[in-house]
């Protein structure tokens, strides 16, 4: 069970089902989360509906343990009165934080419910300072930080900041950065920021003349780092999981709790037991401990599905906690009802005792009503009752008594709340310009006065007069802002107007320099709130995500659509061209099982980017998107092909090429 131990960490476990809820309880978790049948990223998992959420909730608080609801989707404009209903029922169930990815949604709780914690997401994309504190900006009170970010920048965080940070320990790895993964959405329409993610990562591909497992990562651990982790200054810890076995959940739980009980590294013996619950060819810690390279790639082999089918467990069991009772029904004073568990305690009124005319109540009927806790998480202790001879209280009176008492145990007392949102009116700005953005300067051609922005990464910018924007790189962590920061300084010399950021920690220093911003499609603006929260952030315009459909764009108020171009489905932390072709250039195309080939290049801090197969066009449907501004993306282009591209554009010509369109 847990341990009281205030200096440590709090150790945070999923719950795919009410199995895995009871295992994490009883394995020792100071805190859950667990999603519901709406509005979360694992609408695979078998999740809790509303009813069945506020039970967990309840069983959580009996037990100690905090409860947190993952709302961790991007989430369209049309939802956001059903996302407004459904975090008020939550509220009401004393829910103790929900877990939020779109900016948005933020926004709405912070507004509707300013009591109620909001933590940032892993899928908010937060990687440097300047993020984690934006984030708190909009209303988080903890940050889940980025699962590819090393030891030092961990601390780094953690000393820069008071928000509470959370980072993720054991379990699933995504080969992509978190919140910028499109494969999944772009192979075969099932969205990973909305949850639906089919894990092509796990599929096997062909890269130079090797046809392995280049996208699918070993599950991570920590366990072998207990100590540092604790001296980065981390709040929680968070066990990935909600799609795993309660047997999972319950022993990993339980070595992880034993581990930091007894401030230990991981033997090899727990190790092994952990690799038995569940593992990809072992763990890798690669991220944290910077080594990051071939050995942390891993696939689900038989001869791992074979030890976890012999390592079974038994099924775990919680007993009821007991609660001790105390009723006064004292005549002619209001009825009253004090529960404790020992640590804190609640109490209830009803209406004033009265005379019984007739028949009197006993105290057995008194007790009858009082302690029938079946409904309940709890057992009962003690029951006393002091109460005046010859008195009668309705028997709707004592079980309204009863349940008023042992939720307000349960949790914190939260007023009902009455929520009128009006969805703003709102017009879509006027504004059509045209941008585009170059992987390299030697791609930009001679007719890209096209466009009005013309954008070039900001580690590549020279000084060149066809220029006038940078894009700052996916991913740029504390450590590397020197150089971008010198680049930005340049190009604010040579007259650079414009940065696209690509994410929520970039805004605040590009902001600084002077530039006009924009936010890149990575910040996945799926709703009106969310470019109301970007415009609010200082940015100027934003490029709209790729997965939005033309009836989409339209109900938002700002915004470019991808008008041409392969977009990024994924942004790696590591460089998978390295370990078949090798970095000479950096550029390589990965097969997948269709044929399709999608490019890879190596980006700023020696990450990749792999392109989609199949490029947006839409030269030859220019009035399905003629009132909204258009942005490109050249990424493997030679420069006479984005010449003939742009032509293409101006002449509205069809292209026989493979490609694919705007959903309409
Ligand atoms: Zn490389």
């Amino acid at each position: 069970m847990r341990t009281e131990n205030s200096t440590l960490p709090e150790l945070l476990a999923p719950a795919g089902d009410k199995d895995a809820l009871i295992s994490a309880i009883a394995s020792g978790a100071d805190a859950v989360y667990f999603g519901t049948d709406l509005f979360n990223a694992r609408i695979r998992a078998n999740n809790f509906n509303l009813d069945e959420a506020r039970e967990a909730i309840m069983l959580c608080h009996a037990h100690g343990v905090k409860a947190f609801v993952t709302l961790n989707i991007a989430i369209y404009d049309k939802e956001i009165p059903r996302v407004l209903e459904y975090v008020k029922s939550l509220y009401e169930s004393g829910v103790d934080a929900l877990i939020v990815a779109d900016l948005g949604v933020m926004r709405l709780v912070k507004r509707y419910f300013p009591d109620l914690e909001i933590h940032a997401s892993t899928q908010a994309s937060a990687h440097n300072l300047d993020g984690v504190n934006m984030l708190a900006s909009l209303g988080c009170k903890r940050v889940v930080v980025a699962r590819e970010l090393d030891k030092n920048s961990i601390s780094h965080i953690c000393s820069g900041t008071d928000t509470e940070i959370e980072i993720f320990v054991h379990g699933a790895h995504c080969m992509s950065v978190s919140g910028q993964c499109l494969m999944s959405y772009a192979m075969g329409g099932r969205s990973g920021n909305r949850g639906e993610c089919a894990q092509p990562c796990r599929l096997p591909y062909t890269l130079g003349k090797r046809s392995f497992y280049p996208l699918s990562l070993k599950d991570m651990s920590l366990a072998g780092h207990i100590h540092e982790i604790i001296d980065t200054g981390v709040a929680s810890l968070k066990i990935e999981g909600r799609m795993k076995s309660s047997d999972y959940v319950g022993g990993t739980v339980s070595a992880w709790r034993r581990l930091l009980d007894e401030k230990r590294n991981a033997t090899k013996g727990d190790f092994e037991y952990l690799e038995g619950l569940f593992s990809r060819q072992g763990f890798t810690d690669g991220y944290f401990t910077s080594k990051i390279n071939e050995s942390m790639l891993g696939i689900r082999s038989e001869e791992n599905k074979a030890q976890t089918k012999a390592q079974g467990t038994a099924k775990m069991e919680l007993e009821r906690p007991k609660i001790n009772l105390y009723a006064r029904l004292i005549l002619g004073e209001r009825a009253s009802l004090r529960v404790t568990d020992g640590k804190r305690e609640a109490i209830a009124y009803a209406d004033v005792v009265e005379e019984a005319i007739s028949s009197p109540m006993s105290r057995e009927d008194i007790a009858k009503s009082l302690s029938k806790l079946g409904a309940t998480p709890y057992a009962l202790g003690t029951l006393e009752i002091e109460k005046s001879d010859n008195i009668i209280v309705r028997v709707s009176s004592l079980n309204a008594l009863r349940r008023e008492a042992i939720s307000a145990l349960l949790s914190p007392k939260r007023e009902k709340k009455t929520i009128e949102h009006v969805a703003k009116m709102r017009k879509r700005n006027s504004r059509k310009i045209r941008s585009a953005l170059f992987s390299r300067l030697d791609q930009i051609p001679q007719n890209s006065d096209y466009f009005d922005i013309v954008y070039i990464y900001a580690d590549r910018y020279e000084k060149n007069e066809k220029i006038n924007g940078i894009c700052l790189p996916p991913v740029i962590l504390d450590y590397e802002w020197d150089e971008i920061e010198a680049k930005m300084t340049q190009a604010r010399e040579d007259g650079v107007k414009y940065a696209l950021v690509s994410n929520i920690g970039q805004i605040e220093r590009a902001r600084a320099h002077g530039f006009t911003l924009v936010a890149d499609f990575r910040f996945n603006a799926f709703n009106g709130e969310s470019i109301d929260a970007l415009l609010e952030l200082g940015v100027d315009d934003m490029i709209l995500s790729p997965e939005l459909s033309l009836p989409q764009v339209r109900d938002l108020p700002a915004g470019s659509v991808i008008a041409y171009g392969a977009f990024p489905v994924m942004t790696t932390h590591k460089c998978i061209i390295k370990e078949s072709v090798g970095c000479e250039k950096c550029k390589t195309y990965l097969t997948d099982r269709t044929g399709a080939p999608l490019f890879c290049e190596g980006i700023f801090g020696h990450r990749n980017i792999i392109y989609n197969s199949v490029p947006i066009y839409m030269a030859d449907k220019q009035e399905d998107i003629s009132s909204y501004s258009w942005h490109f993306i050249f990424s493997d282009e030679k420069r006479d092909e984005c010449y003939e591209i742009i032509e293409a554009y101006k002449n509205k010509s069809s292209t026989s090429k493979r490609i694919r369109r705007i959903k309409s």
